[in-house]
């Protein structure tokens, strides 16, 4: 609770935050007395090993993981799918359930009764079929009819805005973290558009902590897009040295892995909205995890074989391997002339000095000399070794980053990518939709990215990540619990 805490950094308690912050109690809660075993019976499997995110901002009453906590599910997001999707296939099997797939909702529908509003339904547009789609195109959005289906409640599941870069830039935070990025890569699908929110707002909903968003620092065009603009996140270990679009180091704590937020407003300080990370094949092999079903084929796949020998062997593993070759971020070079070069010809801000780079990455080689280094990278990168698992697979021991014996050297364009939307519609513990009044709007529930994954905003300003899914796992299912009662 004291990381939650620390990191939602909660701060409009009278106001938006209201059940943010029971939801974060009650998610936290859920988190550590029951939804193991929850899970564990509907059939899903994490690995044995626990991975280590958002290490912080380096005070214990701050943003960050005090503990590894960052749980991989065995078969990644299909799995997660599969184990909720089973029992509801088997309800269409038995006529409990229908689906209305390409049933686009346009409206809420709602209707007065007693004095009060209430919603009844939703109306919409038939979307026409489009099947045969190709890699990396959006899907038709051609109306071919309209629909309307009436229910006992409606309950709203439509995810964030992440796709809608229009409506991150309305949105985005300037005073709090720079100026909106110009170059925004999207980390979401396509149909991640935020129109619900908005037409629930119209309905009557109340939408709240809408400047608070979770975009990450270190996104890269993805090469073999599956979505239109389609972008991956590299989860870094520890060692990259992380550079402004200057050519200075970030500073302390601002590493790979730390503190999303507070490395976003260092990069987008310089009046660029990319950075850079200087490494070596070293560090790639060990340290670049990438993420994405896709990007992880072993894990999806569920072979340990497979995964054991593209973990585990030298080199890195071949998804990594394939945006080194083919990812326009990537620069790799056998010295740190070239690699500068190579960086100058993809910089979208100013050209970088050779000199500069070399006399601080000299500088935090010599800091190897000895084990009593005064820089602070090197001695988080001394502390997550300490980990047993990290050592093994996710932190590179510490060398020189000139030493070519450690080469090539590799530098990586990082650009921001939007994913998650932290805030949204206002729901109480029962997934209820509140109105601007503070009551519950009738017959309207919500879960899920478009609540804030519970609430309007459980994660306040600062997730300590892997709690998404189990923020639409817990708000669905008090969903579910409110209206079978
Ligand atoms: C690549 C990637 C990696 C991720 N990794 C992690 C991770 O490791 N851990 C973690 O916790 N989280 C992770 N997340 C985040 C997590 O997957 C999302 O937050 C979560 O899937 C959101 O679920 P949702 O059901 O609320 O919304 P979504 O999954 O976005 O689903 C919304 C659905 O609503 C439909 N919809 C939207 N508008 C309408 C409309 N008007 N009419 C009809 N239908 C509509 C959409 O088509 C979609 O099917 C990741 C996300 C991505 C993209």
């Amino acid at each position: 609770m004291q990381d939650w805490l620390g990191s939602a950094g909660f701060d409009r308690l009278d106001d938006e935050d209201h059940w943010g912050r029971q939801w974060a109690e009650a998610y936290v809660r859920f988190a550590t007395e029951t939804k193991r075993d929850y899970l564990r019976d509907l059939g899903l499997r994490v690995l044995p090993i626990v991975g280590w995110a958002e290490r912080g901002s380096g005070s214990a009453t701050g943003h960050g993981n005090s503990v590894p906590r960052f749980h991989l599910t065995w078969g990644t997001g299909p799995e997660v799918v599969r184990v909720f999707a089973e029992p509801v296939l088997e309800g269409e099997r038995k006529g409990l359930v229908r689906f209305g797939f390409r049933h686009q909702v346009d409206e809420l529908v709602t209707e007065e009764a007693d004095g009060e509003t209430r919603v009844v339904g939703v109306r919409g547009s038939l979307l026409a079929p489009d099947d045969a789609l190709a890699r990396g195109v959006k899907s038709s959005r051609e109306v071919v009819a309209a629909f309307e289906v009436r229910a006992a409640a409606v309950v709203v599941t439509s995810g964030g805005i992440g796709h809608n870069h229009e409506l991150i830039r309305q949105n985005w935070p300037a005073e709090r973290l720079g100026p909106a990025p110009e170059h925004m890569i999207s980390g979401v699908p396509a149909h991640v558009d935020g129109r619900m929110l908005g037409i629930s707002e119209s309905a009557g909903a109340r939408i709240v902590n809408r400047d608070r968003m979770w975009a990450y620092t270190e996104g890269i065009h993805n090469w073999d897009p599956v979505w239109p603009d389609h972008a991956i996140r590299i989860i870094p270990g520890p060692s990259s040295l992380w550079f402004d679009a200057n050519g200075d180091r970030l500073a302390p704590p601002n590493f790979p892995g730390f503190d999303s937020i507070g490395t976003m407003k260092a990069i987008l300080a310089t009046g660029h909205d990319y950075s850079w990370f200087v490494l070596t094949q070293k560090i790639i092999e060990k340290e670049f995890a990438l993420s994405g079903s896709e990007q992880n084929p072993d894990i999806t796949g569920k072979d340990i074989k497979f995964m054991l020998q593209s973990r585990l062997a030298k080199g890195a593993p071949g998804p990594v391997e394939k945006f080194k070759e083919h990812g326009e971020d990537f620069v790799v070079a056998d010295n740190l002339d070239d690699l500068v070069a190579g960086m100058n010809k993809i910089a979208r801000g100013p050209q970088l000095s050779v000199d500069k780079l070399r006399h601080q990455i000299e500088a935090r080689d010599r800091e190897l000399d000895n084990a009593f280094s005064k820089d602070l990278q090197l001695m988080a990168i001394a502390n997550a070794r300490r980990s047993r698992t990290d050592k093994l697979i996710r932190v590179a021991p510490p060398h020189r980053i000139l030493d070519e014996a450690h080469g090539p050297l590799i530098a990586v364009r990082l650009n921001i990518l939007t994913r998650k939307t932290l805030g949204g519609l206002e729901t109480n513990l029962d997934s209820q939709v509140m109105r601007a009044d503070g009551t519950p709007f009738p017959g309207l529930y919500a879960a899920g990215e478009v609540a804030g994954f519970g609430g309007g905003g459980v994660h306040g300003y600062n997730a300590l990540e892997g709690t998404f899914l189990g923020g639409c796992i817990f708000s669905g299912r008090a969903a579910g619990l409110a209206l079978a009662t």
